[in-house]
């Protein structure tokens, strides 16, 4: 659909970034996806092109602006390479960055930051423990002050891009119990009492790398504190907006190709003497899967309206989030159905998509957090 939110700037940037995935990206993604990681070059080439850079000043190698369409074509062009883990494997820093960018110290934004967003080195966001990840506000692992340090102690888990990346956002708490008691570090890989391994065989996103990350008495220097002590959980919480917003945009990428490949069989494919595509039943579906994307992407421009001219818009983008992720369940599962026993193969981009529906539905907040979230930021 025409978006009436489109200037010039976002459509060449948008251009910019279909075209790097259609080149660069979607001819090797099956093969990368089998082989579980993607080549490194793939950063350094997205860093190249400015896609972290939104948000962070232009000292530290950031854009010195911020858009959130650009965020949201960003997210939904990558999407369209039908990989979920081509995203997800240069995205751990996504959803760092904006926490380094606000809360860490010059020292660390000076010589992190332009390493990150260049694509040389990756950074990750760490909040979910194996004792769980929704329930953000008790988060176990514990950071002691000892002198001119912070001695952390406590795991984390399903952590993307925890296997390669050099610097990691992490809560832990520093004071008492539930959402006052929280605070964000920075932590590097070399630091010691620090260490990682990586998760076993997943469902989908299979060449992202997502590792379980283990702090024994790992000790950082107080600097490494990010923002105030025991106010990270606001922090958390207001960073997993655009991490949503992004996520609704990527799930976005993925309905438009579960259309456009499932159309492409239906014109192909024949039975009963005639081309699928002219079975009522069949152009039924095609009906039902484009209007949940017409709703998804009016939804999704609205937002990134709202985002641009603030205050954040919480409730809608906790909905949004659910409805897109029913929304490209249905989708996927009625591109599949067209395809048949030929969507069932492996290679297949809507068997992809099919089987990385659940990470959507569940990661950065699954559907019954941001249901409850919604709810309580309408004050019902
Ligand atoms: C591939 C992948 C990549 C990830 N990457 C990262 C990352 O980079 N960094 C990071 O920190 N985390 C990451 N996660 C973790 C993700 O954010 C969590 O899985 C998610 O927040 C849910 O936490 P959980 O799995 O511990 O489920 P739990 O919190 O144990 O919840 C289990 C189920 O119960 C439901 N539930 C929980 N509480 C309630 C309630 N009060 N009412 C109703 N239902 C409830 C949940 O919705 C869920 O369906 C990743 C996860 C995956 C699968």
């Amino acid at each position: 659909m025409k978006n009436p939110f489109d200037t010039p700037e976002r459509v060449a940037f948008r251009d910019t970034i279909r075209s790097f995935v259609a080149n660069e990206i979607t001819p090797y993604a099956d093969d990368w996806d089998e082989a579980g990681q993607i080549p490194w070059e793939i950063h350094e080439k997205l860093g190249a092109l400015g896609v972290w850079g939104f948000g962070i000043d232009e000292a530290y190698g950031g854009l010195g602006f911020d858009d959130c369409f650009m965020r949201a074509a960003y997210a939904e062009e990558m999407a369209r390479c039908a990989t979920g883990g081509v995203a997800a494997a240069v995205g751990g820093r996504s959803i760092s960055l904006d926490p380094i960018q606000r809360l860490a110290s010059e020292e660390i934004k000076a010589r992190a930051l332009p390493k990150i967003l260049s694509g040389r080195q990756g950074s990750s966001l760490g909040i979910t423990e194996p004792g769980g990840g929704s329930d953000v506000a008790n988060v176990t692992t514990t950071a002691r002050r000892d002198g001119n340090h912070w001695v952390l102690n406590g795991s984390k888990t399903f952590i993307t891009g925890g296997m390669t990346s050099e610097y990691f956002v992490v809560a832990a708490r520093t004071g008492g119990p539930g959402l006052t008691g929280v605070s964000l570090f920075f932590v590097e890989a070399n630091t010691p009492g620090f260490s990682r391994t990586a998760l076993p065989r997943k469902m989908g996103w299979w060449c992202s790398d997502q590792a379980k990350l283990h702090f024994d008495d790992a000790r950082v220097s107080a600097e490494c504190l990010m923002g105030e002590e025991d106010c990270g959980f606001l922090a958390v919480m207001e960073n997993f907006n655009l991490e949503r917003v992004a996520l609704i945009a990527g799930m976005l990428g993925m309905m438009k190709t579960c259309f456009d490949s499932a159309l492409d069989w239906a014109r192909e494919r024949e039975t009963f003497g005639k081309k699928l595509i002219r079975h009522q039943v069949i152009r039924h579906k095609f009906a039902d899967i484009s209007a949940r994307i017409d709703a998804v992407e009016c939804y999704l421009n609205q937002i990134c309206w709202m985002v641009n001219e603030g205050p954040m818009p919480v409730a809608e983008i906790c909905k949004a989030k659910v409805f897109t992720s029913k929304a490209l369940e249905f989708c996927a599962s009625e591109a599949m159905q067209i395809f048949g026993g030929a969507g069932y193969l492996r290679g297949n981009p809507v068997e992809r998509i099919y089987r990385e529906v659940k990470v959507m539905a569940i990661g950065g907040g699954s559907e019954e957090i941001m249901r409850d979230l919604a709810v309580r930021q309408m004050e019902l």
